[in-house]
């Protein structure tokens, strides 16, 4: 099997899996214990929570560890649900993952508004200011990149209003930490993060809080994470999750073999979204010729090429891709985008093979019969 779908999930990294079965079979005691033997987990947890700070470059106190993005985001929409008055409005991208921005609906219902996006997929900065020169906004979400595009946010630019503006700043880095370096990501009162994007444990992530954030609750009940987050730790995960940080390269992931790749994607059958501007090293959102993105993915899937269409977390719906939808294009054309993702060992060969396999398919996907082809080409930005 050839793996192209790593925004999805990433395959755990090998020290990750040694990592987690050794805290499971040898550190199982409940961090917050007394005992000698639970003083061994919180010293493990103290460990992981220094990498993380490390790797933030803040204090320790500001590292909370959760069940992954989804539980992030939401808990940082229900804490600031709480927070703000009854009149706050929330700006969020429209591009957000849906873990954003139905936490937002759930929250702040009718009080939440879109930031629109250009053609490239990146938000529109300008629309941005305008829109917080008017007042009454509590919080602005933006995430660092798309997980369906790769599109990198401007979020150094973002992260500069929100605090002109004296607004908080909440961003979704679930895709950039672990690819991207954590060290380019701009100030922010919120960053959330997922283990298993970048080859950790499922179900395990965490959240970064601004110098200012004292108050931050996500579950209540015992005292664990400084207070901020209630329910016993999931040590292994966590400290799967921390290996696989510590297995990444530092410069982030290569963008090589996604280049020679795109390099031999000429002539204007297949494009390109977001070609013109900064992505994720790892991602192509490819606009394919005449066949829909579903019988593209059957028939590499048969060839052993997983691919994805948009996200994970919304291909199996209906209403097609809300990105493609907001960077302007139709659910038709949106129906005929790929979301070809690597990895770190993805290597050129395999990303070259890639290629030869996607030539093959729509040779056969050409020989079916005429009825079933579209005609359209896009020239997206
Ligand atoms: N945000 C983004 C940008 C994502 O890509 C994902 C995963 N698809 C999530 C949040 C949710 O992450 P998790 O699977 O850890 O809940």
């Amino acid at each position: 099997m050839h793996y192209f779908d790593y925004n999805a999930t990433a395959p755990i990294e090998p020290a990750a899996r040694e990592v987690w079965l050794e805290v499971v079979d040898t550190l199982w005691g409940n961090p917050s214990g007394l005992s000698r033997f639970s003083a061994r987990a919180h010293h493990r947890l103290t460990a992981c929570r220094q990498t993380w700070a490390q790797a933030f470059g803040v204090e320790p106190s500001r590292v909370v560890f959760l069940g992954g993005a989804t539980d992030a985001n939401n808990a940082v929409f229900a804490h600031l649900a709480e927070q703000a008055n009854s009149d706050a409005r929330v700006l969020l991208s429209a591009i957000e993952h849906p873990s954003v921005h139905a936490a937002a609906t759930r929250y702040f219902r009718d009080r939440t508004e879109r930031i629109p996006v250009d053609r490239s997929g990146r938000i529109e900065v300008d629309w941005l200011e305008q829109r917080l020169q008017v007042g009454t906004i509590a919080f602005v979400a933006v995430m660092a990149a798309n997980n369906e595009t790769g599109v990198l946010q401007p979020v150094d630019q973002v992260s500069a209003l929100c605090a002109h503006y004296m607004v908080k700043f909440f961003c979704d880095a679930a895709q950039w930490v672990g690819k991207c370096p954590i060290s380019a990501l701009p100030a922010a009162d919120y960053i959330s993060f997922s283990g298993h994007k970048f080859g950790g444990p499922h179900g395990i992530g965490g959240l970064i809080l601004g110098p200012t954030e004292q108050a931050f609750r996500g579950r209540v009940g015992g005292g664990q994470e400084n207070g901020h987050q209630a329910g016993t730790e999931d040590l292994a995960g966590i400290a799967g999750m921390t290996a696989a940080l510590e297995a990444q390269p530092p410069e982030g992931w290569s963008p090589a073999g996604r280049d020679a790749f795109v390099g031999t994607l000429a002539g204007p059958e297949f494009s390109i979204l977001g070609a013109t501007v900064d992505r994720l090293p790892n991602t192509v959102s490819l606009f394919l010729p005449r066949h829909p993105a579903t019988r593209w993915i059957s028939r590499l899937d048969r060839h052993g090429w997983i691919v994805s269409k948009g996200s994970a977390c919304s291909s199996g719906k209906a209403a097609g891709s809300h990105v493609l939808g907001a960077m302007g294009l139709s659910r038709s054309d949106s129906d005929r985008v790929l979301r070809i993702s690597g990895g770190p060992t993805t290597s050129v060969d395999d990303w070259c093979a890639l290629r030869d396999a996607i030539d093959e398919v729509l040779r056969d996907l050409d020989a079916e019969p005429e009825s079933d082809k579209l005609t359209t080409v896009i020239d997206p930005a």
